[in-house]
């Protein structure tokens, strides 16, 4: 043991975490989180949509305790991922968008390996008795609370967790240790005031009220979580997303000043600009290996190409009718198969309608051979 104060250790710890790279480090009381009762309301809205590991090991995100039973701190480190635009890769029309999140290395990896640096320093300063449990994203561990909570930023309306000096594309991480390290005040004001920004500019109304996400609606679940079909009623609202939306960050008025990470990782790689027509020839194989390193990985193959599907029907693109018409034909997933045949119904040029008839007679999936019938309804 050392005879070092919880506050000097907290001093010490957050020093240690600026170095290895986070941009923001505050400390949380190893307690419940506040805002548990919200999340239970979510739930029980069903606004969490298929994603049913939100509804899973309640009690351990009813209270960290649950995770690591005796306890005492959660540090949590943010990490800056916000890179302009002009740094995108050069990528041929027509694109498909990614979430700024993902332009860079996966960011667990990034941030896991800072967190457990984080505990390598605690047990090197204090002993081997320190025992710590780092969370990024995916734990059942209510994040933005506990950064909340560390005074790290507000919930802001569009559900994201906005610092007043660097916004809110922050990507979030959390060590949850037994050292008794003295905690930050918590961010209690929250600064949107009246701004509804965010709710006005969502395509697809997917935040319902003020800190309220139906993720069911959101284009960050539709394009990433959802494992089947997309809602035909919003795939026209999706634009060219093909991986997660930045809308209701980019229209924040607490990201003008947003300024490059520093993060190395996270600068843009050759999937942070997607060329649709090139996915929608992606074999597994190729989407193995150029997503080994990506967030997109999480997509999977054919939800790209779903979601490429829908990007190049909003667009009308009549450069993509050949690699629809094999897809509809020829790809061995329904929902791939289906969502062609919604783009080559957007497209409707004589070639597209003319295979989604050919397609209709061999077609033997009934969700299949309903988009068909639909789509070609849709042109007559
Ligand atoms: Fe709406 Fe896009 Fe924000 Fe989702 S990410 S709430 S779709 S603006
Ligand atoms: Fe808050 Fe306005 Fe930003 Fe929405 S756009 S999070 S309301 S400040």
């Amino acid at each position: 043991m050392t005879n070092l104060t919880s506050e000097r250790l907290s001093q010490m710890v957050k020093q240690r975490g600026i170095e290895l790279g986070f941009d923001l480090i505050g400390i949380a009381p190893a307690q419940q989180p506040l805002t548990y009762r919200y999340y239970e309301q979510w739930l029980s809205l069903k606004f969490h949509g298929e994603m049913g590991y939100m509804e899973r090991r309640r009690e351990e995100r009813k209270d960290v305790r649950n995770l690591l039973p005796d306890a005492k701190a959660v540090i949590v480190g943010a990490v800056n991922y916000f890179v302009p635009d002009e740094h995108l890769p050069e990528t041929p029309e027509p694109r498909g968008k990614v979430a700024r999140y993902a332009w860079g290395t996966d960011y667990h990896e990034v941030l896991l390996r800072k967190l457990e640096a984080l505990l390598d320093y605690l047990r090197a300063l204090l002993g081997d008795w320190v025992k710590g449990k780092a969370y990024v994203d995916t734990g059942p561990i209510l994040e933005r609370d506990f950064a909340v909570q560390a005074g790290l930023g507000w919930f802001g309306k569009n559900t994201c967790l906005i610092n007043p000096k660097l916004g809110s594309y922050l990507l979030l991480g959390e060590l949850i240790v037994n050292v008794p390290l003295a905690a930050d005040p918590p961010f209690i004001r929250s600064h949107c005031g009246k701004c509804v920004r965010c709710i006005e500019a969502c395509p697809t109304g997917a935040l319902v009220a003020p800190h309220q996400l139906d993720a069911k609606r959101c284009i960050s679940y539709l394009t990433i979580e959802l494992k089947g079909s997309i809602p035909r009623e919003l795939r026209p609202l999706i634009g060219t997303w093909v991986f997660g939306c930045d809308i209701c960050q980019e229209v924040c008025p607490w990201n003008r000043k947003a300024k490059p990470t520093k993060e190395e990782a996270f600068k843009p790689r050759p999937w942070a600009s997607l060329e649709l027509i090139r996915l929608l020839e992606l074999s597994e194989d190729e989407f193995r290996e150029l997503f080994r390193h990506s967030p997109l990985k999480r997509a999977k193959r054919w939800g790209l190409i779903r979601n490429a599907c829908v990007a190049l029907g909003n667009l009308r693109e009549v450069r993509a009718v050949p690699l629809l018409v094999q897809l509809l034909h020829n790809d061995p997933n329904p929902i791939v198969r289906e969502h062609a045949a919604w783009a080559l119904g957007k497209i409707a040029t004589e070639e597209a309608i003319r295979e989604l008839r050919k397609a209709l007679e061999a077609e033997s999936n009934e969700t299949v051979r309903q988009e068909i019938l639909l789509s070609l309804n849709e042109v007559r």
